[in-house]
């Protein structure tokens, strides 16, 4: 079976209520069958989208997760509460949550175990930093980071893989096609060395890191390239309707 490519907008800390609802509202109309488009809006305007993409094919994510269902953690947010408020999906261990709030691979780990739980599919981030590139560190790094956050999954659960070279995030720097595919490919043999060639073969491997119109169908032409977790360029609708609508405009 194919996978379907997978398009996800993380807004980061932008856009208020309005503001994020006027987007979906722009963007629902033109928003490919093919391709399956998410977006994470900040915590604040989740429960507004949620309510204003009902009945359309787009799908929500949220940035972050805590591990644990409820409980005295002032300022955290549960799995439970974002299945609660409609989210399809979870980004975890993007690279400014491991570099600003030091997340560990221990704590994504939890975050992962806990997202799959309650029946959110985990978006994982993994990458290397550019001395780790330079160092000709990147497949142990994103070996690591990928294992150690997996471990204990079984080969039905849902995940998808976000390879994030860190050095390519809000830098304007991309990995060219083929520095993604050849870490793709790698993640995909180790998933299946892991998980057996059905699981690895089904889990789409997204790649982020400065993803533009200009640069998206370079990148989505790789084999183990499924799609994209796109940042700065998704804070524009029509920009961010280039790049789902890639390869048709
Ligand atoms: C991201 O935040 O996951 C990201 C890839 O950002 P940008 O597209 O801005 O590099």
């Amino acid at each position: 079976m194919p996978r379907r490519p997978l398009i996800a907008g993380n807004w980061k800390m932008y856009k208020t209520i309005s503001e994020a609802t006027s987007f979906v509202e722009e963007i629902i109309p033109d928003c490919p069958k093919g391709v399956e488009v998410a977006i994470a809006p900040p915590f604040t305007a989740l429960y507004a989208v949620s309510e204003r993409i009902k009945g359309s094919l787009l799908k929500l994510a949220a940035q972050d997760v805590f591990w644990e269902d409820e409980g005295a953690y002032t300022g955290e947010i549960s799995p439970i509460m974002l299945k609660d408020i409609g989210c399809d999906y979870v980004i975890i261990g993007h690279s400014e949550r491991r570099s600003y709030f030091f997340e560990d691979n221990e704590a994504v780990k939890k975050k992962v175990s806990a997202a799959i739980r309650v029946g959110l599919v985990p978006i994982l981030c993994v990458g290397e930093r550019v001395e780790q590139r330079k160092g000709g560190k990147t497949f142990e790094v994103v070996k690591e980071q990928m294992l150690s956050a997996l471990n204990g999954i079984s080969f039905t659960d849902k995940v998808v893989i976000a390879y994030e070279p860190v050095w390519a995030i809000g830098t304007g720097l991309t990995a060219t096609p083929e520095q993604a595919q050849e870490v793709h490919g790698y993640l995909r043999q180790l998933l299946r060395e892991e998980f057996g060639k059905e699981f690895s073969e089904s889990v789409r491997i997204l790649y982020g890191g400065s993803v533009k119109p200009e640069n998206i169908s370079g990148l989505m032409e790789k084999e183990d390239i499924d799609g994209a977790l796109v940042g700065g360029a998704s804070l524009k609708a029509s920009t961010f309707l280039k790049i789902v609508n890639y390869g048709r405009i």
